[in-house]
């Protein structure tokens, strides 16, 4: 069975529109999300990285109030007979509780969940659990996952477009991935 590896925030669920809507909201501020194209939203808002994690933790059940991207629920239930899906994301483990919620209440079909705090990050984890694929949107992880030898599916964002590597495919969005995967999976 093809075992493949799913990050969690902007590739299941668009966490960072949510920060911008949550921070916009508490901070009277009106940054529009769709011009957002730096990685740490929270700089934006002249946030240190601890200020962050403590809005991050205060308000997850908010946070968390965001619709899986479309086409997410549909495709990974069509394969779910011929694909092991692991989310496994770069997250502390203290904030896995929203995720395993977030999960149950959106109906997300996977096999399991590991937060992949290992030294070498999320290649070691797809690597010890055997993944032969990897749907990522953060262009370094992606690009460290595509360097140890495991394919990656790149969501097109527009923080990562300087992000290139032969084992790394671009999509657009889940229907392109459930498209690609009709043709890995039953070809
Ligand atoms: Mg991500």
């Amino acid at each position: 069975m093809i075992h493949i590896g799913l990050d969690f925030d902007d590739t299941l669920m668009d966490t960072r529109k949510s920060i911008v809507n949550v921070y916009n909201k508490q901070l009277n501020r009106s940054i529009m999300f769709n011009e957002v194209t730096i990685y740490e939203i929270s700089e934006l808002y002249g946030q240190s990285f601890k200020d962050f994690q403590e809005f991050f933790v205060s308000n997850q059940d908010e946070l968390h109030l965001i619709e899986p991207y479309p086409f997410l629920q549909e495709t990974l239930s069509r394969f779910a007979n011929e694909v092991k899906f692991t989310i496994m994301t770069g997250r502390p483990v203290e904030w896995m509780e929203s995720v395993n919620k977030w999960i149950k209440e959106n109906d997300i079909v996977i096999e399991s969940l590991c937060a992949s705090q290992f030294p070498n990050g999320k290649i070691e984890c797809a690597k010890l659990n055997g993944v032969s694929l990897f749907i990522e949107d953060h262009p370094a992880h992606a690009l460290a996952i595509a360097e140890g030898g495991v394919n990656v599916l790149l969501i097109d964002k527009p923080y990562n477009q300087e992000c290139q590597h032969e084992r790394i495919t671009r999509v657009r969005d889940w229907q392109e991935i459930g498209k690609i995967l009709d043709i890995i999976v039953f070809r």
